[in-house]
């Protein structure tokens, strides 16, 4: 029987992704979903980590744009490190500089769209009726908030208002864990995830609902993948490296760098359609009280997440 020390793992899940592509967009055995009528619904377990890893997935993080050419382009996300990210940093200062739907406006002409978060982990293919020959194997497998949105809520447990609390359940547990219903619909942006769900928990199983003996679980272990290589290391990749990368390929001036000192160090002021840099702060205020908007309307900083959200 197969056990995974899994101390600290719930925390370790949670601070992942809360926080929450060396080969983000070539990494190898991916496991792809095959559409029947523009939809699918198929079975699948996510699987623990390889016994080398610590964590069950990885994740990237990039911010997409386009080009000079239309084409679009991906940048790095600097925040999931908790570094300064020069694209989120420029959305933060506009979202504080107006009220709400004036954000939103020149957010939308500007074109940065809102970090994009990826996570890789292994997954074994229960029913796939798409591709039958994927069924029993092993891949890696890419999702986005959606599923990890939906992957939280089942690791955590919930209050139910009919059925009181909800235990959490580590759904990468080869005995203990529960299976992901991949439901999706095909878009112009690709498979839709939305209607995905975690079932109820029980041991892994072939598709015929057959309990997997130790011996196949043992066979499945052995075939993991490595996560970590699919993890874009962005730790040495500066503030300004990705400016400059944004602002060469968008040829968009972000920020007007001033030397701040002698050494050569620059500071970064934001520039924001209708804000002086060199006086953020009065500007602001004036520009706010000329919209006349209640102070109501204007998100919190907490949510702008949720605000971003709402431009994609
Ligand atoms: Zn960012």
């Amino acid at each position: 029987m197969i056990e995974r020390n899994f101390d600290g793992y719930f925390q370790q899940v949670n601070e992942l992704a809360g926080k929450k592509d060396k080969k983000g967009y070539e990494i190898e055995n991916l496991f792809e979903p095959i559409m029947i009528n523009h939809k699918c619904e198929i079975v699948l377990r996510l699987l623990p980590q390889p016994a080398t890893e610590t964590a069950p997935f990885v994740e990237n993080r990039t911010h997409s744009f386009k080009d000079t050419d239309g084409k679009w382009k991906v940048v790095d996300c600097l925040r999931k490190n908790n570094h300064k990210c020069p694209l989120c940093d420029w959305n933060s200062a506009v979202f504080d500089a107006f009220p709400k739907e004036k954000a939103k406006d020149v957010l939308k002409k500007a074109g940065a769209k809102k970090a994009k978060k990826t996570y890789i982990c292994n997954v074994y293919v229960v029913k796939h009726p798409g591709n039958p020959d994927s069924e029993g194997k092993v891949y890696r497998f890419k999702f986005g908030v959606q599923i990890m949105d939906k992957l939280l809520e089942k690791l955590n447990g919930k209050d139910d208002p009919d059925k009181g609390h909800i235990a959490g359940v580590n759904v990468f547990d080869y005995y203990k864990g529960a299976n992901l219903i991949y439901k999706a619909k095909d878009t112009e942006f690709g498979p839709n995830p939305e209607e995905s769900y975690f079932g109820d928990q029980k041991p892994i199983s072939d598709k015929n609902n057959n309990p997997l003996t130790d011996q196949e679980i043992e066979a499945i272990d052995a075939k993991l993948y490595t996560l970590k290589e699919c993890e874009k290391d962005t730790s040495k990749e500066t503030f300004e490296d990705v400016l400059d990368t944004y602002e060469k390929l968008a040829a968009k001036k972000l920020y007007d760098r001033t030397k701040e000192d002698p050494q050569g160090k620059y500071k970064y002021m934001p520039i924001i359609p209708g804000v002086d840099p060199s006086n953020t702060a009065a500007t602001n205020e004036s520009v706010r009280s000329e919209d006349a908007e209640p102070a109501a309307e204007k998100p919190s900083s907490e949510n702008i997440d949720e605000f971003l959200n709402d431009l994609t």
